[in-house]
């Protein structure tokens, strides 16, 4: 009896499968948009399957440590060390290819400093002397913008303590200021976007109330234009009205359930000039510094405002300027643009640098690198560069446990950063994580200072362009001062 029932049940699934190839089979050879399950019926869905999934085989068994971008698994097993406070030490020698052309070395001095002649890093001042509010910044490693709304509320949270117990700040992004990047009382750079997002008047226009409001917080250190991001120069962007709740309204200063437009350009800063006018405005209705942060396209843009500051007077310098590498990438941006615009930061930083020495404002301003400087040894060849600080959004999403699954903007991200599931948003568990944040901050700030020890400086602040040498493409290395000479200063003191 038994049998007769599993042959029957047998032929029953027997049936059905083949009644669901042949459905399966006919839609694919009849319908029109595919041409491989045209020709190839079912089988053709294989290709489809794989596609898929091919970016998780690649990352998990066939791409070597060194391979993945646009972090390879070596760097992310790395930036997780850190933050788990694992150390970074390996054993039987590294796989860093030296020979290979754009390696970085850091130049050893032949009689290291003793440990007791050490000395801590010191805070970088900003916009000393030209405000009313200068902001003394501790670490050399900050997290660099990334909205409420493009993060989850657990994620700016875990950010928010970590960044105060490791001393760093936090950019806000242009998403405004939320109550979950006070939480944890970090610093905060206040970043000002096209749609003035925070800071806005009832028409999107800055407004000086909101402005005074935001000054009014300890916590608001400095204000941020944002003129471009590394990811996506000249891109606006349309927040949908589904994502624009009752709190994602209040805090950016746009009306409830109604979709917003991010203008691709301040509709109000169309010239250096214009600029110049903004950061002053800003710096004169809060008293903190302003600064910019923008991709470089060229050297004319730095040429540009360089000449209309020594043109109108020091004064109406930016206090600092954020140099954000084409090769950015926290937020969602067009492929185009992704892969092609806007100079890396290995160009841009040193050309941005050289222009404020020319000039006779390299003292007058501070210096943000961004764009993958996620490694110690990428942020100290930053400082080698020039840069006073390093910004990274990317460093810290690692630490948040970011896998690099590269689904930011699709709402899905399986670690609960980059999403607004609640389900998946469960993952993040702040108390666990705001750790992981302050050990990779305070552990990339040490290694830092362990490359500048070896190069026999005091402190990572005396990282000088010759203490870095780049192999070229026939093996060889080259001083960085003499791939990118220090200029001469061109404006009389
Ligand atoms: S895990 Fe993937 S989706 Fe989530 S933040 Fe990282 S890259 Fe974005």
């Amino acid at each position: 009896m038994q049998s007769v029932f599993s042959v029957s049940l047998g032929v029953l699934l027997a049936l059905l499968l083949a009644l669901a190839v042949s459905y399966f089979y006919l839609r694919d050879i009849t319908q029109k948009k595919h041409a491989i399950l045209r020709n190839y019926p079912i089988v053709g869905h294989l290709r489809y399957f794989f596609e898929e999934l091919g970016e998780y085989f690649r990352q998990y068994f066939f791409l070597g440590d060194r391979e993945e971008r646009p972090f390879n698994r070596s760097t992310r097993a790395w930036v997780y060390r850190m933050a788990k406070g694992e150390g970074g030490v390996l054993g039987f020698g590294s796989t860093y290819n030296l020979h290979e052309p754009g390696a970085l070395l850091f130049v050893n001095a032949p009689f290291a400093i003793l440990e007791e002649d050490r000395q801590p890093t010191p805070p970088a001042a900003i916009g000393e002397g030209w405000c009313r509010a200068p902001f003394s910044a501790r670490s050399v490693v900050n997290i660099s913008g990334m909205s409420y709304g493009a993060l989850s509320k657990p994620a700016v949270r875990a950010l928010s303590r970590g960044a105060a117990d490791a001393g760093c700040w936090m950019d806000t992004g242009e998403g405004g200021l939320s109550p979950y990047h006070l939480e944890g009382g970090c610093d905060i750079v206040m970043q000002i976007g096209t749609a003035k997002y925070g800071v806005r008047d009832a028409d999107g226009r800055l407004s000086d109330v909101k402005l005074r409001e935001l000054a009014a917080l300890e916590a608001v250190r400095a204000f941020e234009i944002k003129l471009s991001q590394g990811a996506k120069p000249g891109k606006g962007g349309v927040l949908p009205a589904e994502k624009v709740s009752e709190e994602i309204a209040r805090i950016r200063g746009i009306p409830v359930g109604q979709s917003s437009l991010s203008p691709n350009r301040h509709p109000d800063i169309a010239n250096v000039d214009q600029l110049l006018d903004m950061i002053l405005r800003v710096r004169d209705v809060t008293g903190k510094p302003v600064g910019i942060k923008t991709a470089i396209g060229g050297w004319q843009f730095m040429n540009m405002l360089c000449d209309a500051v020594n043109r109108r007077g020091i004064g109406d310098a930016p206090d600092f300027i954020a140099v954000d590498g084409g090769e950015g990438g926290s937020g969602a941006a067009p492929q185009a643009l992704a892969d092609h615009m806007a100079l890396s930061i290995d160009e841009a930083l040193p050309r941005v640098v050289d222009a404020l020495i020319e000039s006779g404002l390299r003292d007058r301003v501070r210096v943000m690198a961004a764009g993958q400087l996620v490694t110690s040894a990428r942020a100290a060849w930053a400082l080698a560069c020039g840069a006073d600080f390093v910004n990274t959004a990317r460093g810290f999403m690692f630490s948040l446990g970011c896998i690099q699954a590269m689904r930011c903007h699709a709402n899905t991200c399986p670690t609960g950063i980059t999403t607004h599931n609640e389900r998946l948003q469960r993952g993040l568990v702040v108390e666990e994580k705001w750790q992981r944040v302050a050990n990779y901050c305070r552990n990339m700030n040490k290694e830092i200072d362990m490359i500048a020890h070896s190069c026999g400086l005091h402190h990572a602040r005396e990282f000088k362009r010759e203490h870095v040498r780049i192999v070229q493409a026939d093996g060889r290395s080259t001083a960085l001062n003499m791939l990118y000479p220090y200029p001469l200063r061109r404006v009389p003191s």
